[in-house]
């Protein structure tokens, strides 16, 4: 027996099976590479779900986290502790300045932030209902599971107290026609990560912000996968100058630590009165460090460009890939999706780990590559020149997906 094998007995033994048994036990990883349990190599196209930003045991994360916890790891909120302070600056610095900040450990909590932000301003205005998108994603807790626009997640555990209208992603008129005097707020991704990294066509997230502006609706993006240079930018809303007034953050924000940040501009900062939310763990010392450490990183060896650079040559290699089982390409910076002709994406992402690379089938016909943010080109391009046989072993894993067969 594998080490492998061993170790996904045991898992499913003693876990609750909402996540099934996961194809690998992973051991250690370096750089964009990651070992499993029985010593093999993988390239990490993936990067545990967009979050290590810096690619794994990268020494500026190691350093910074290690002299945190052997300093002090926690304080929880009854203390500050210097390195939250840094990070909520070093984040309002990115933001021109402006924004109050609120540190959490996860994505979900820092949108049951900016949700409880939401309603707030809601009660103050008159304001009741929410507009979020169909297919949107914002996380498994109540509040953002209510928001969250994919059926199968959301309606197994309604009904929800918060009264939602869904709207199509990226249809700039359906959200006119749904935002008025009486919403609170509009959640929404600049781009759909867990849909399948589902980019909106241009100018809509100009729209949001107009329509918005236009009725009192506050603007809230869900940039917990967008952000932290994933598209090539700090903030993915900045390629439409569509700055929200509450922002999420977390996934690459800690580059594998636990964190994430609610930011409310203006006087959306200012909303909460003493006592109104709290977080035992939320912008603990470590998780702080971390983030620091990712931000000078990616400051300082660049990471923005790369991830904008390298992500070109991805992209337009993998576009470039001429296969049957292939319909295109979508997605910018280090964060696209491969979509296929049929649903065969669970065969594609298992002939891809038998030659050695991480994606994630993320639906039936969508594949998600999010790499660290320090992917080389020479390592995207070992994936383009093999991506075509990894095809040719999902067509023959399935048998359905060789060009059509004449009819007799
Ligand atoms: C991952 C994700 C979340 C939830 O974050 P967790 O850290 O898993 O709670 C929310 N919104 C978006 C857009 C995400 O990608």
């Amino acid at each position: 027996m594998t080490a492998n094998d061993d170790l996904r007995a045991r898992y499913e033994a003693a876990f609750m099976p909402n996540y099934g048994v996961p194809p690998l036990a992973l051991a250690r990883g370096e750089g964009a590479r990651v070992f499993d349990v029985d010593g093999r190599a993988y390239l990490d196209l993936i990067a545990g779900i967009a979050v290590s930003s810096l690619g794994h045991a990268h020494p500026a994360l190691v350093e910074a986290v290690s002299t945190q916890v052997a300093t002090l790891a926690h304080t929880s909120n009854l203390f500050l502790h210097e390195p939250e302070v840094l990070l909520a600056e070093r984040l309002r610095g990115l933001l021109d300045g402006d924004g109050r900040v609120f540190l959490t450990s996860s994505g979900t909590e820092a949108n049951e932030c900016a949700l409880k932000l939401a309603i707030k301003y809601g009660r103050a205005h008159g304001r009741a209902r929410f507009v979020a998108t169909e297919n949107g994603f914002h996380g498994r807790t109540m509040g953002a599971l209510s928001l969250t626009g994919k059926a199968s997640i959301r309606e197994p555990f309604g009904p929800f107290a918060l009264d939602v209208t869904f709207v199509p992603y990226g249809d700039a008129a359906a959200l006119k026609d749904a935002v008025g005097e009486d919403c609170a707020a509009v959640f929404l991704e600049p781009t759909q990560g867990e849909a399948g990294v589902v980019p909106p066509p241009e100018g809509y997230l100009a729209a949001a912000r107009e329509i918005c502006d236009a009725t009192g609706a506050l603007l809230v993006a869900d940039e917990i996968q967008a952000a932290i240079g994933r598209t090539g930018a700090w903030f993915a809303f900045q390629a439409e100058n569509a700055r929200p007034d509450i922002l999420t953050l977390a996934k690459g924000l800690g580059g594998g630590l636990p964190i994430g940040a609610c930011v409310g501009f203006g006087e959306h900062g200012d909303l909460f009165a003493k006592g109104d939310h709290g977080s035992t763990f939320g912008g603990n010392p470590v998780g702080a460090a971390a983030a620091l450490a990712v931000l000078d990183t990616i400051e300082k060896d660049g990471l923005l460009a790369n991830a904008a650079a390298v992500g070109e040559v991805l992209g337009a290699g993998l576009a470039a890939v001429d296969h049957p089982l292939l319909a295109g390409v979508r997605g910018r910076g280090l964060w696209l999706a491969t979509v296929l002709t049929g649903p065969h994406a669970a065969a594609v992402e298992a002939a891809a780990r038998d030659a050695g690379f991480l994606i994630n089938a993320l639906q039936p016909d969508a594949l998600r590559i999010a790499p660290p943010l320090v992917l080389t080109a020479a390592q995207a391009e070992s994936f383009v020149a093999a991506f075509p046989s990894i095809l040719a072993a999902a067509s023959a894993a399935t048998g359905t997906a060789t060009p059509p067969a004449k009819e007799s």
